[in-house]
């Protein structure tokens, strides 16, 4: 059966139509009404189209299986949910591309090892901070208690309330870990958006990811002296705000230094927030706090990047007289993806566009970060034009569309081929 798109982009589209709003965007923020609303769609499909029922574990993940031959599965995921005016593609492209690997798998008869199609609960963390929930309560690496049972939305409602809600109490979530266990996952597979302008900017519709980058995110206090704008002399100055300003522009230049040529070595980092005290105009900023986030897909590379940000901050606050100070504010290693399946997305972006397969690291995280950790894991790219995300104006080509869905089937195609014999 040749890959075909035109399913998946015509369930997209009726998608976007039924949790869009035509200003806003994608309005499918997990613990909502109108998640439960698409998830119900979703099932829909699952009944009518294919006679599947769904379970959910005790993430509130959900998950359908079509049973296989022999003992193991393959694991296909993303997530229905989105930031709040989100676009029509971030999570459910993934996930609809899954319900196209059913219709195929099932068109074929039974397939080698079962397949589980898997919509990972509260991805996007949009409503109350954590991302990732789902996946890393099924990986086994989140600890709810600590990590969720405290977080509280913007109207004050708590997660645990907002979960228990939608029947999935914060006591269950450690199951999950145990659920996953069960279904002796071989490999998981994920199709993503880019969510940013890399691809656009290369002219190519579809990539191979090479591992989602690992995180350093650090808050610093410069600490000087308030004065008075017109009577504190240059020289006698503290200004907390000239150390975060050279501190900001040193961290650009390591970032430079530290950026190879090939798409391995692409590092980055961002000072996103600064905030100046008095601030007003007529004073010397006598404190300053600015935040750092380091990335970078090799982990030894992200060490040396930090350390030489710390001693940047040292630089620039003995020049302005100033002191620093740093906190911590997440550590998450990089993580790889596996040799073999990249392989099996490689040979299938290279069938389908009858080019090279760039690669790309991934700078945001997504659920097979997650899955990495306990699973072999691989992923694909489709091109984000303009090459932005987390908002309605968030678009891939239909062209690029067509193509990283086409691909994505091929490389589910060869990756069932190899656990067949394996
Ligand atoms: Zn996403």
């Amino acid at each position: 059966m040749k890959p075909d798109s035109r399913r998946v982009i015509a369930d997209l589209k009726e998608l976007k139509a039924l949790t869009s709003d035509e200003h806003g965007g994608a309005q499918r923020v997990a613990w909502g009404p109108v998640w439960r609303k698409t998830r119900a769609w979703f099932e829909g499909k699952l009944k009518s189209e294919l006679g599947l029922g769904t379970e959910r574990d005790g993430a509130g993940n959900l998950w359908a299986s079509m049973p296989g031959q022999r003992r193991g599965s393959l694991v296909i995921g993303s997530h229905l949910d989105s930031v709040p005016s989100g676009g029509w593609l971030d999570g459910c492209l993934g996930v609809i591309a899954g319900l196209e690997v059913l219709r195929r798998v099932k068109a074929n008869g039974t397939p080698p090892v079962t397949v589980h199609l898997v919509d990972w609960a509260d991805e996007e963390g949009a409503r109350f901070g954590r991302s990732l929930a789902g996946s890393a309560a099924s990986a086994g690496t989140l600890d709810a208690q600590k990590e969720l049972a405290h977080l509280v939305d913007r109207n004050g409602v708590k997660l645990p309330d907002a979960m228990r809600e939608n029947g999935v109490p914060l006591e269950g979530m450690a199951t999950a870990a145990a659920y996953f266990k069960r279904l002796q996952a071989r490999a998981y597979l994920e199709l993503h958006i880019e969510q940013g302008p890399v691809l656009e900017s290369m002219k190519k519709p579809v990539a191979v990811v090479l591992g989602t980058m690992g995180v350093e995110r650090h808050t610093l206090r410069f600490i000087g002296q308030a004065a008075h704008s017109g009577a504190a002399p240059i020289h006698l100055r503290r200004d907390a705000f000239l150390a975060a300003a050279e501190f900001a522009l040193a961290c650009r230049d390591i970032s430079v230094k530290h950026s190879g040529k090939t798409p391995r070595s692409r590092v980055v980092a961002t000072c996103g927030v600064v905030k100046v005290e008095p601030n007003f105009v007529t004073a010397v900023p006598g404190t300053t706090d600015i935040s750092i986030d380091l990335r970078a897909l090799d982990g030894k590379v992200l060490g040396k990047m930090l350390a030489e940000a710390k001693a940047a901050s040292l630089k620039a606050a003995k020049r302005n007289q100033v002191k620093v100070e740093w906190q911590p504010l997440l550590h998450i290693t990089p993580r790889l993806f596996d040799e073999t399946l990249m392989g099996f997305v490689r040979d299938a972006i290279k069938q389908v566009t009858k080019g090279p397969a760039p690669e790309l690291p991934s700078g945001p995280l997504h659920d097979a970060a997650e899955m990495a950790a306990v699973v072999p894991t691989a992923m694909v790219f489709a091109q984000s034009s303009p090459g932005v995300s987390h908002t309605r104006i968030e678009d891939t080509p239909l062209p690029a569309l067509d193509a990283s869905i086409r691909a994505f089937l091929l490389a589910v195609d060869r990756t069932l081929a190899h656990l067949a014999h394996g």
